[in-house]
């Protein structure tokens, strides 16, 4: 599956638009970075300072190879549960002002009506 192309908000501007053809992706992200949380998960003797430890979770990275399969499973459950309760039948998402819409075809713009009429 190729990503599609990621097009601004038309309603913010923004471009943190989650298109349906982008959810695994984007949730196979997520279902590796929960995996590499999960195996850091190991007791510490003390506290330690705020992003000290990412290092350490950086390091756990090529680990997640062992549970990919996993990873995959997890992505495909939380695409799917995205895709139904947050889609629904809308194609995108725009996750900085919340506007649901269709996609546009080509980037073909919907005509407006206005009462200027069009120029010869
Ligand atoms: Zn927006």
């Amino acid at each position: 599956m190729c990503p599609t192309p990621v097009s601004p908000c038309s309603a913010c501007g923004a471009f943190t638009v989650l298109h349906r053809d982008n959810l695994y992706p984007v949730t196979l992200v997520a279902a590796v970075l929960d995996c590499v949380l999960r195996l850091d998960q190991q007791p510490t003797a003390a506290p330690s300072p705020p992003w000290s430890q990412l290092a350490n979770l950086i390091e756990q990275v090529p680990d997640t190879g062992k549970e990919l399969d996993q990873c995959k499973a997890q992505a495909h459950a939380l695409s799917g549960l995205i895709q139904r309760n947050w889609l629904g039948p809308f194609d995108q998402l725009c996750l900085s002002c919340g506007v649901i819409a269709f996609a546009e075809d080509d980037g073909q713009v919907d005509a407006v009506e206005t009462d200027t009429p069009p120029q010869a």
